[in-house]
């Protein structure tokens, strides 16, 4: 015995970015570039949310700020 490999199985893990063989150092990626591709997927979509969501609130804010309930000045 030399070196101890994987010990979970004999089944190598895929990158989930480019589909090649998975590294140690990068798991479940093949590399550094791989791995920094699918954070700054996270990031990208975590925001595109966020931002969505605010938008919509905005929106009815804004419809409501819209109404004058008291608008009797005219009227009299
Ligand atoms: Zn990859």
């Amino acid at each position: 015995m030399s070196s101890s490999s994987s010990s979970a199985g004999g089944k190598p893990l895929r990158c989930p970015i480019c589909r090649k063989e998975a590294v140690d150092a990068y798991r479940p990626f093949c590399s550094k570039r791989c791995a920094d591709i699918d954070l700054a997927k996270w990031f990208s979509g975590s925001y595109a949310v966020a931002g969505r969501e605010e938008d919509e609130g905005d929106s009815a804010a804004s419809a409501d700020s819209g109404r004058r309930p008291d608008g009797d000045d005219d009227d009299a």
